[in-house]
């Protein structure tokens, strides 16, 4: 090979795969892709595949990715959706250059495109309601009907069409459609909708308009106007191409650009589809578009999900002309790795169990040595203040434990991480029998976690000092369906988990983690990844937890 773009470490799939054929072959100067979300909602996990792909090989090849609005339907169409789609791509690490690109920038040179068929006799204005056109139609096993009026002469069509956009007609009451034939073995080409009337307020061109294209006659066309060299879009727009591509070659467009179809990413135990996103926020079955439950771009970076896991993720799927559906434990585990790597280690306690140390002088207090990650020592360690009340997590004592349970009981000895050996000597119930607190003794000769005789303690738990904890609020998210494909066998609404959120309102936090800035993910010991919640003030702290610790996906990889 002499190809000296081309090394190891570098992608490969189909798509780049034709890319460096057709740069070298030259029929391709400068690579230029696009990703164009329609501004109907917010983007999530399966549109950051998209966003990569496009970003991504503008980046590897030297060419350029635009971000395009293919904003063409006002009806379902908000400006909300435009601002939060642009900060959710910034947020995954792109870029899109001087200025965002919209399809409406196109209306009026699309409009003459429209006469422009009109005026071949390659579209014509069709009179038929949106039922009767369904009915003429046809079916997959049976060719459709001519309309009654698609011989109309091009003149009477081009009147019409005229009229249409100075809002002579009512909503629905015309369309003009391309005039391919009735009888296609692609339903596509049964003389598709290219234009329909339409009031309703347009986010960026107002009411200058009461007619709009359809996607399927904007979105190529607006690939030729942008220079779009290599389209991508999913599976479900390859029985789509041979309109585009009939439309391109029966019009005077600046470019030809080539589409190219890829798998879609679904995920198990969620739904990524708009209408069904839609729907869940709009019926309040999550907080709003930014619910760490939901797997919205937003949601998951409000639940911590770091950017650049996802990439790690995405660069690991499979750019195919299969669908295929993808564990979200495999998700989960490049979260883990990532935040394995990145965040710093804190002690916090979410089900505090209070316990006197009696032996430990009372109104004295010290700062113990914790390091701050334990794979990297460069991290250096902070000092955590110990005293005679701490607390900790109330499963890691049992009044009556089995043999395997080498955390707190009565009579045994454990260690509180970066400080002591200590001892429970005795536990206090209230009048229901309830634990509510233990006493114990602690061994001033193990200061730092080890006993000069040598002696060993199984089970090394986490606590934090009562007087100078931080009292926090912690959420606690777990799946949003309790089945694998929500809806699979019905109402995907039937399948959400009841307990996909716990929120632990009185969590104990050491000192140290008043100062958490908002987009830094900690561990707290034992228990997971954190992230602090925008809900947070100067004077209450929330914390979601973005993830456990358990690798469920690795283990699983590993078996043979
Ligand atoms: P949805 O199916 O969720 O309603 P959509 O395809 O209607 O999404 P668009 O805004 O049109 O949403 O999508 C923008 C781009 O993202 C399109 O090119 C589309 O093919 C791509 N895309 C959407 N969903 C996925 C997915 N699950 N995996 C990969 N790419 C996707
Ligand atoms: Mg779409």
């Amino acid at each position: 090979m002499n190809d000296t773009t081309d090394n190891h470490d570098a992608p490969h799939d189909f798509i780049r795969d034709q890319i460096r054929k057709d740069l070298a072959s030259g029929s391709v100067k400068t690579v230029v892709t696009r990703f164009p979300p329609e501004p109907n909602g917010y983007l999530h996990i399966g549109h950051a595949k998209s966003i990569c792909l496009n970003f991504g090989i503008a980046e590897e090849f030297g060419g350029r990715c635009n971000l395009r609005f293919d904003d063409t339907n006002p009806a379902r169409e908000e400006q909300e959706f435009i601002d939060a789609i642009q900060d959710n791509v910034r947020w995954l690490g792109f870029d899109w250059g001087s200025d965002v690109k919209y399809a409406s920038d196109n209306f009026e040179q699309l409009y003459q495109w429209a006469e422009h068929l009109i005026k071949a006799g390659k579209a014509y204005v069709d009179d038929l309601s949106a039922d009767e056109m369904r009915a003429y139609r046809g079916t997959l096993t049976e060719p459709g009907r001519n309309s009654p009026h698609r011989d109309r002469s091009a003149d009477e069509n081009l009147d019409f069409f005229r009229r249409m956009r100075s809002g002579e007609f009512a909503d629905g009451a015309k369309a003009l459609r391309a005039k391919i034939d009735m009888t296609s073995g692609n339903i596509n080409l049964r003389d598709p909708v290219l234009y329909r009337i339409l009031r309703s307020p347009h986010p960026r061109t107002g009411d200058a308009w009461c007619l709009y294209p359809t996607y399927d006659f904007a979105h190529g066309q607006t690939d030729a106007i942008e220079g779009i060299t290599h389209s991508l879009c999913t599976l479900e727009f390859e029985d789509h191409r041979p309109l585009y591509d009939w439309l391109i070659e029966n019009l005077p467009v600046p470019s030809r650009p080539r589409q190219y179809e890829f798998s879609r990413l679904n995920l198990t135990h969620t739904v990524l589809s708009k209408r069904l996103l839609t729907q869940l926020v709009e019926q309040k079955h999550v907080a709003g578009w930014d619910d760490p439950r939901l797997p919205t771009l937003a949601g998951l970076r409000r639940r911590g999900v770091p950017a650049a896991a996802l990439r790690d993720f995405i660069a690991r799927l499979a750019i195919t002309k299969s669908d295929s559906t993808v564990e979200a434990a495999m998700l989960d585990h490049f979260i883990r790795e990532l935040l394995n790597r990145t965040a710093e280690r804190r002690m916090a306690v979410l089900r505090p169990l209070k316990i006197v140390i009696e032996n430990y002088p009372e109104g004295e207090e010290e700062l113990l040595e914790a390091v701050n990650h334990p794979g990297d020592p460069d991290r250096g360690t902070r000092r955590v203040p110990f005293s005679r009340e701490i607390y900790v997590e109330r499963d890691d004592f049992m009044e009556d434990p089995p043999k395997k349970f080498f955390r707190l009981g009565p009579g045994r000895e454990v260690r509180l991480r970066f400080a002591y050996f200590i001892t429970c000597t005795a536990v206090i119930k209230d009048s229901s029998g309830a634990v509510t607190e233990l006493r114990c003794t602690y061994d001033p000769a193990t200061r730092g976690g080890n006993a000069p005789d040598g002696r060993k303690v199984r089970g090394t738990i986490h606590w934090v000092s009562a007087k100078h904890a931080v009292v926090a609020e912690v959420r606690l998210y777990d799946n949003l369906f309790t089945h694998e494909s929500p809806g699979a066998d019905g109402d995907f609404l039937a399948h959400l988990n009841p307990e996909s959120v716990e929120i632990l309102p009185k969590c104990l936090l050491e000192p140290s983690l008043r100062q958490t800035a908002a987009d830094n993910a900690v561990q707290f010991e034992r228990l997971g990844y954190f992230c602090l919640d925008p809900d947070a003030t100067d004077d209450r702290s929330v914390f979601n937890r973005t993830i456990g610790l358990r690798d469920s996906w690795a283990k699983a990889q590993a078996k043979p």
